[in-house]
Protein backbone atom coordinates (compact mmCIF):
# COMPACT_ATOMS: atom_id res chain seq x y z
CA UNK A 1 0.00 0.00 0.00
CA UNK A 2 0.98 3.68 -0.86
CA UNK A 3 0.61 6.25 2.31
CA UNK A 4 0.98 9.36 2.18
CA UNK A 5 1.16 11.69 6.01
CA UNK A 6 0.90 14.89 6.67
CA UNK A 7 0.49 16.82 9.87
CA UNK A 8 0.79 20.36 10.93
CA UNK A 9 2.77 19.66 14.21
CA UNK A 10 6.33 17.34 13.29
CA UNK A 11 6.02 15.47 16.31
CA UNK A 12 2.50 14.20 15.55
CA UNK A 13 3.71 13.46 11.71
CA UNK A 14 6.16 11.16 13.35
CA UNK A 15 3.64 9.12 15.22
CA UNK A 16 1.50 9.32 11.84
CA UNK A 17 5.01 7.53 9.87
CA UNK A 18 4.80 4.94 12.62
CA UNK A 19 1.19 4.29 11.77
CA UNK A 20 1.53 4.46 8.21
CA UNK A 21 4.75 1.79 8.04
CA UNK A 22 2.36 -0.94 9.09
CA UNK A 23 0.98 -1.05 5.70
CA UNK A 24 3.29 0.14 3.32
CA UNK A 25 5.25 2.67 1.87
CA UNK A 26 4.92 6.42 3.55
CA UNK A 27 5.90 9.82 1.95
CA UNK A 28 5.35 12.64 4.35
CA UNK A 29 4.40 16.13 3.18
CA UNK A 30 6.68 19.01 4.84
CA UNK A 31 5.49 22.46 4.46
CA UNK A 32 7.94 25.26 4.47
CA UNK A 33 7.89 26.15 8.01
CA UNK A 34 8.56 22.41 8.76
CA UNK A 35 11.99 22.07 7.10
CA UNK A 36 14.25 23.11 9.67
CA UNK A 37 12.85 19.93 11.91
CA UNK A 38 13.70 17.31 8.59
CA UNK A 39 16.94 16.05 10.41
CA UNK A 40 14.43 14.21 13.20
CA UNK A 41 12.34 12.27 10.77
CA UNK A 42 12.71 8.78 10.60
CA UNK A 43 11.48 5.94 9.18
CA UNK A 44 9.44 7.66 5.91
CA UNK A 45 10.66 6.24 2.93
CA UNK A 46 10.24 9.81 1.43
CA UNK A 47 9.83 13.03 2.08
CA UNK A 48 8.16 16.01 0.28
CA UNK A 49 9.29 19.12 0.46
CA UNK A 50 7.09 22.11 -0.34
CA UNK A 51 8.76 24.70 0.15
CA UNK A 52 6.38 27.15 -1.20
CA UNK A 53 3.13 26.29 1.42
CA UNK A 54 3.47 27.37 5.15
CA UNK A 55 1.32 24.69 7.35
CA UNK A 56 -0.96 27.63 8.26
CA UNK A 57 -2.32 27.69 4.94
CA UNK A 58 -5.54 24.96 5.31
CA UNK A 59 -6.72 26.29 1.84
CA UNK A 60 -3.55 25.76 0.31
CA UNK A 61 -3.06 22.36 2.21
CA UNK A 62 -6.19 20.84 1.08
CA UNK A 63 -5.62 21.45 -2.70
CA UNK A 64 -2.32 20.33 -1.95
CA UNK A 65 -2.86 16.78 -0.31
CA UNK A 66 -5.92 16.31 -2.44
CA UNK A 67 -3.84 16.90 -5.79
CA UNK A 68 -1.19 14.08 -4.40
CA UNK A 69 -3.66 11.79 -2.73
CA UNK A 70 -5.63 10.52 -5.77
CA UNK A 71 -2.01 8.59 -6.17
CA UNK A 72 -1.85 6.71 -3.00
CA UNK A 73 -4.45 4.36 -1.36
CA UNK A 74 -4.14 5.94 1.94
CA UNK A 75 -4.13 9.44 3.33
CA UNK A 76 -2.92 9.57 6.98
CA UNK A 77 -3.90 12.92 9.15
CA UNK A 78 -3.21 13.54 12.42
CA UNK A 79 -6.28 13.69 15.08
CA UNK A 80 -5.57 17.05 16.01
CA UNK A 81 -8.50 19.80 15.50
CA UNK A 82 -6.85 21.01 12.12
CA UNK A 83 -6.33 17.21 10.77
CA UNK A 84 -9.73 16.07 11.91
CA UNK A 85 -11.35 19.34 9.78
CA UNK A 86 -8.53 18.19 6.75
CA UNK A 87 -10.10 14.62 6.62
CA UNK A 88 -14.14 15.79 5.10
CA UNK A 89 -12.35 18.10 2.48
CA UNK A 90 -9.60 15.93 0.98
CA UNK A 91 -12.13 12.28 1.34
CA UNK A 92 -14.72 14.75 -0.18
CA UNK A 93 -12.26 16.13 -3.35
CA UNK A 94 -10.31 12.53 -3.92
CA UNK A 95 -13.63 10.72 -3.85
CA UNK A 96 -12.22 8.81 -0.92
CA UNK A 97 -14.00 6.81 2.07
CA UNK A 98 -13.13 8.38 5.42
CA UNK A 99 -12.80 8.37 9.25
CA UNK A 100 -11.37 10.14 12.08
CA UNK A 101 -9.88 9.34 15.06
CA UNK A 102 -8.43 5.66 14.74
CA UNK A 103 -6.83 4.25 16.58
CA UNK A 104 -5.39 1.29 14.95
CA UNK A 105 -5.62 -0.03 11.20
CA UNK A 106 -4.36 -2.61 9.42
CA UNK A 107 -4.41 -3.68 5.55
CA UNK A 108 -6.99 -6.80 4.83
CA UNK A 109 -7.95 -8.17 1.43
CA UNK A 110 -7.20 -5.02 -0.22
CA UNK A 111 -9.42 -2.44 2.21
CA UNK A 112 -8.63 -0.59 5.51
CA UNK A 113 -9.80 -2.12 9.22
CA UNK A 114 -9.38 0.33 11.17
CA UNK A 115 -10.69 0.80 15.01
CA UNK A 116 -11.78 3.51 16.56
CA UNK A 117 -14.26 4.08 20.05
CA UNK A 118 -17.73 4.72 19.48
CA UNK A 119 -20.91 5.58 22.05
CA UNK A 120 -18.91 7.38 23.89
CA UNK A 121 -16.18 5.69 24.78
CA UNK A 122 -17.83 2.35 26.24
CA UNK A 123 -17.38 0.23 23.01
CA UNK A 124 -14.55 -0.06 19.58
CA UNK A 125 -15.45 0.34 16.94
CA UNK A 126 -13.99 -2.72 13.81
CA UNK A 127 -14.89 -0.74 10.49
CA UNK A 128 -13.71 -1.71 6.98
CA UNK A 129 -13.17 0.82 4.36
CA UNK A 130 -12.61 0.81 0.95
CA UNK A 131 -9.98 2.47 -0.61
CA UNK A 132 -8.50 4.85 -1.27
CA UNK A 133 -9.39 6.08 2.65
CA UNK A 134 -8.60 9.15 4.53
CA UNK A 135 -8.23 9.15 8.24
CA UNK A 136 -7.27 11.01 11.11
CA UNK A 137 -5.42 8.83 13.84
CA UNK A 138 -5.60 9.30 17.55
CA UNK A 139 -2.68 11.24 19.32
CA UNK A 140 -0.77 8.66 21.03
CA UNK A 141 -1.51 5.63 19.86
CA UNK A 142 1.73 5.08 17.72
CA UNK A 143 5.27 5.16 18.89
CA UNK A 144 7.73 7.37 16.41
CA UNK A 145 10.08 4.88 15.04
CA UNK A 146 14.01 5.40 15.56
CA UNK A 147 15.42 4.47 12.25
CA UNK A 148 15.11 5.33 8.50
CA UNK A 149 16.51 7.95 7.01
CA UNK A 150 13.87 9.15 4.51
CA UNK A 151 14.96 10.59 0.96
CA UNK A 152 14.31 14.37 0.15
CA UNK A 153 12.03 15.11 -3.34
CA UNK A 154 10.98 18.99 -3.73
CA UNK A 155 7.50 19.39 -4.41
CA UNK A 156 5.45 22.79 -5.44
CA UNK A 157 2.22 24.04 -4.39
CA UNK A 158 -0.59 23.71 -6.72
CA UNK A 159 -1.81 27.05 -8.02
CA UNK A 160 -5.50 27.98 -6.62
CA UNK A 161 -8.00 30.35 -7.01
CA UNK A 162 -8.17 31.57 -3.43
CA UNK A 163 -11.82 31.84 -1.70
CA UNK A 164 -10.13 32.40 2.04
CA UNK A 165 -7.43 35.71 2.40
CA UNK A 166 -5.78 35.80 5.47
CA UNK A 167 -5.52 38.73 7.13
CA UNK A 168 -3.16 38.32 10.07
CA UNK A 169 -1.73 36.03 12.38
CA UNK A 170 -1.23 35.70 15.82
CA UNK A 171 0.21 33.49 18.12
CA UNK A 172 -1.75 32.10 21.37
CA UNK A 173 0.50 32.98 24.26
CA UNK A 174 1.81 29.28 25.39
CA UNK A 175 0.33 28.19 28.83
CA UNK A 176 2.47 25.73 30.41
CA UNK A 177 3.23 22.09 29.36
CA UNK A 178 -0.26 21.01 27.41
CA UNK A 179 -3.00 18.90 29.04
CA UNK A 180 -2.38 15.53 26.89
CA UNK A 181 1.57 15.75 27.75
CA UNK A 182 1.03 16.66 31.71
CA UNK A 183 1.90 14.33 34.49
CA UNK A 184 -0.33 15.57 36.92
CA UNK A 185 -4.11 17.25 35.87
CA UNK A 186 -7.13 18.66 37.76
CA UNK A 187 -9.68 18.63 35.81
CA UNK A 188 -12.72 20.67 36.55
CA UNK A 189 -16.34 20.68 36.34
CA UNK A 190 -19.52 22.37 36.55
CA UNK A 191 -19.68 21.88 40.50
CA UNK A 192 -17.72 25.00 40.29
CA UNK A 193 -20.31 27.93 40.67
CA UNK A 194 -18.23 30.83 39.34
CA UNK A 195 -14.90 31.06 37.26
CA UNK A 196 -13.44 33.01 40.44
CA UNK A 197 -13.82 29.63 42.43
CA UNK A 198 -11.48 28.04 39.65
CA UNK A 199 -8.82 29.83 41.67
CA UNK A 200 -9.13 26.64 43.78
CA UNK A 201 -7.82 24.62 41.87
CA UNK A 202 -5.25 26.48 39.74
CA UNK A 203 -3.68 26.63 43.47
CA UNK A 204 -3.98 22.46 44.06
CA UNK A 205 -2.68 22.16 40.69
CA UNK A 206 0.91 24.68 40.89
CA UNK A 207 1.24 22.73 44.32
CA UNK A 208 1.21 19.53 42.94
CA UNK A 209 3.21 20.83 39.77
CA UNK A 210 0.29 19.82 37.48
CA UNK A 211 -2.17 21.79 35.09
CA UNK A 212 -5.83 22.57 34.98
CA UNK A 213 -8.18 20.65 32.36
CA UNK A 214 -11.96 21.13 32.31
CA UNK A 215 -15.13 19.81 31.34
CA UNK A 216 -16.85 20.65 27.85
CA UNK A 217 -19.36 22.97 29.75
CA UNK A 218 -16.76 24.96 31.21
CA UNK A 219 -15.01 25.69 28.47
CA UNK A 220 -17.43 25.44 25.72
CA UNK A 221 -20.87 26.73 26.95
CA UNK A 222 -19.47 28.81 30.40
CA UNK A 223 -16.13 30.25 28.32
CA UNK A 224 -14.60 30.13 31.49
CA UNK A 225 -11.51 28.27 29.69
CA UNK A 226 -10.18 28.18 27.14
CA UNK A 227 -11.14 25.19 24.33
CA UNK A 228 -7.39 23.78 24.68
CA UNK A 229 -8.11 22.10 28.24
CA UNK A 230 -11.68 20.67 27.47
CA UNK A 231 -11.25 17.02 28.57
CA UNK A 232 -12.94 14.31 26.40
CA UNK A 233 -14.10 12.59 23.19
CA UNK A 234 -14.80 15.81 21.29
CA UNK A 235 -11.45 17.61 23.38
CA UNK A 236 -8.34 16.27 24.59
CA UNK A 237 -7.81 12.92 25.32
CA UNK A 238 -5.20 12.94 28.37
CA UNK A 239 -3.01 10.07 30.22
CA UNK A 240 -1.47 11.49 33.64
CA UNK A 241 -0.15 9.53 35.77
CA UNK A 242 -2.51 11.33 38.58
CA UNK A 243 -5.53 13.23 37.67
CA UNK A 244 -8.01 14.51 40.54
CA UNK A 245 -11.21 15.22 38.76
CA UNK A 246 -13.50 18.06 41.11
CA UNK A 247 -16.95 18.78 40.59
CA UNK A 248 -17.26 16.80 37.43
CA UNK A 249 -20.37 13.84 36.91
CA UNK A 250 -17.74 11.82 34.80
CA UNK A 251 -20.47 11.70 31.55
CA UNK A 252 -19.13 9.08 29.31
CA UNK A 253 -18.33 11.96 27.00
CA UNK A 254 -15.74 13.35 29.55
CA UNK A 255 -14.73 9.69 30.81
CA UNK A 256 -13.36 8.67 27.29
CA UNK A 257 -10.94 11.01 27.51
CA UNK A 258 -9.66 10.18 30.87
CA UNK A 259 -9.48 6.59 30.59
CA UNK A 260 -5.53 5.93 30.13
CA UNK A 261 -5.25 8.30 33.21
CA UNK A 262 -2.77 6.03 35.92
CA UNK A 263 -4.56 7.01 39.21
CA UNK A 264 -7.79 8.58 39.58
CA UNK A 265 -9.19 11.04 42.17
CA UNK A 266 -12.62 11.60 42.55
CA UNK A 267 -14.17 15.01 44.38
CA UNK A 268 -17.60 14.70 43.92
CA UNK A 269 -20.55 15.47 46.39
CA UNK A 270 -22.79 12.89 44.70
CA UNK A 271 -21.74 9.99 45.80
CA UNK A 272 -23.74 7.78 42.85
CA UNK A 273 -21.74 10.21 40.47
CA UNK A 274 -20.28 7.79 37.38
CA UNK A 275 -17.40 9.32 37.86
CA UNK A 276 -16.55 7.29 41.04
CA UNK A 277 -16.74 4.01 38.76
CA UNK A 278 -13.49 5.17 37.13
CA UNK A 279 -11.94 6.37 39.84
CA UNK A 280 -9.47 4.95 42.63
CA UNK A 281 -9.95 7.18 45.47
CA UNK A 282 -13.18 8.80 45.73
CA UNK A 283 -13.94 11.99 47.95
CA UNK A 284 -17.20 12.45 48.58
CA UNK A 285 -17.35 16.09 49.63
CA UNK A 286 -18.11 19.41 48.83
CA UNK A 287 -14.95 20.75 46.78
CA UNK A 288 -15.65 24.37 48.77
CA UNK A 289 -14.60 22.19 51.62
CA UNK A 290 -11.83 19.69 50.40
CA UNK A 291 -9.97 22.15 48.32
CA UNK A 292 -8.76 24.61 50.81
CA UNK A 293 -7.45 21.54 53.10
CA UNK A 294 -6.17 19.76 50.56
CA UNK A 295 -3.69 22.88 49.30
CA UNK A 296 -2.73 23.49 52.98
CA UNK A 297 -1.75 20.32 53.86
CA UNK A 298 0.22 19.47 50.69
CA UNK A 299 2.10 22.94 50.46
CA UNK A 300 2.79 22.13 54.33
CA UNK A 301 3.88 18.94 53.50
CA UNK A 302 5.79 20.46 50.35
CA UNK A 303 7.36 23.15 53.42
CA UNK A 304 5.56 25.89 51.72
C1 LIG B 1 -21.76 14.87 21.27
C2 LIG B 1 -21.33 15.26 22.65
C3 LIG B 1 -19.99 15.36 22.91
C4 LIG B 1 -19.56 15.72 24.18
N1 LIG B 1 -18.23 15.80 24.42
C5 LIG B 1 -17.80 16.09 25.66
C6 LIG B 1 -16.42 16.13 25.97
O1 LIG B 1 -15.54 15.90 25.13
N2 LIG B 1 -16.06 16.46 27.24
C7 LIG B 1 -16.97 16.71 28.24
O2 LIG B 1 -16.57 16.99 29.38
N3 LIG B 1 -18.28 16.68 27.96
C8 LIG B 1 -18.72 16.38 26.72
N4 LIG B 1 -20.06 16.36 26.47
C9 LIG B 1 -20.98 16.77 27.57
C10 LIG B 1 -21.20 15.63 28.58
O3 LIG B 1 -22.23 14.79 28.15
C11 LIG B 1 -21.56 16.19 29.96
O4 LIG B 1 -22.70 17.01 29.84
C12 LIG B 1 -20.44 16.97 30.62
O5 LIG B 1 -19.25 16.23 30.65
C13 LIG B 1 -20.85 17.31 32.06
O6 LIG B 1 -19.96 18.24 32.59
P1 LIG B 1 -19.79 18.39 34.15
O7 LIG B 1 -19.40 17.07 34.74
O8 LIG B 1 -18.88 19.55 34.37
O9 LIG B 1 -21.23 18.84 34.65
P2 LIG B 1 -22.37 18.05 35.39
O10 LIG B 1 -22.73 16.81 34.67
O11 LIG B 1 -23.44 19.04 35.65
O12 LIG B 1 -21.70 17.60 36.76
C14 LIG B 1 -21.38 18.45 37.81
C15 LIG B 1 -21.00 17.58 38.99
O13 LIG B 1 -20.54 18.39 40.07
C16 LIG B 1 -21.02 17.85 41.28
N5 LIG B 1 -21.04 18.96 42.24
C17 LIG B 1 -21.91 20.00 42.31
N6 LIG B 1 -21.57 20.83 43.29
C18 LIG B 1 -20.46 20.32 43.88
C19 LIG B 1 -19.63 20.75 44.93
N7 LIG B 1 -19.87 21.88 45.60
N8 LIG B 1 -18.58 19.97 45.29
C20 LIG B 1 -18.31 18.80 44.61
N9 LIG B 1 -19.06 18.36 43.59
C21 LIG B 1 -20.12 19.11 43.22
C22 LIG B 1 -22.37 17.28 40.97
O14 LIG B 1 -22.74 16.27 41.89
C23 LIG B 1 -22.16 16.74 39.55
O15 LIG B 1 -21.78 15.36 39.59
C24 LIG B 1 -20.51 15.99 25.22
C25 LIG B 1 -21.86 15.87 24.93
C26 LIG B 1 -22.27 15.51 23.68
C27 LIG B 1 -23.75 15.39 23.41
Amino acid sequence: MRVLAFSHYVDLALELISAGKGLGEVSLIVTSDQEGRIGEIRGADEILLCKELDSGDQEGLVELISGLGSEYDVVLLAGDRRGRELVGQVAHRIGASSAVDVSSLSAEDGKLVIERMTFGGKAVAVEELNLPAVISVQKGKFKPLEEGEPSVREISAPSIDRRIEVLERKEKPKVGVPLDKAEIVVAVGRGFKKKEDLKLAYELAEVLGGVVGATRPLAADLKWMEEEVWIGISGVRIAPKLLIVVGASGQQQFAAGIMDSKVVVAVNTDPKAPIFEQADYGVVMDLYEFLPVLTKKLRELKGG
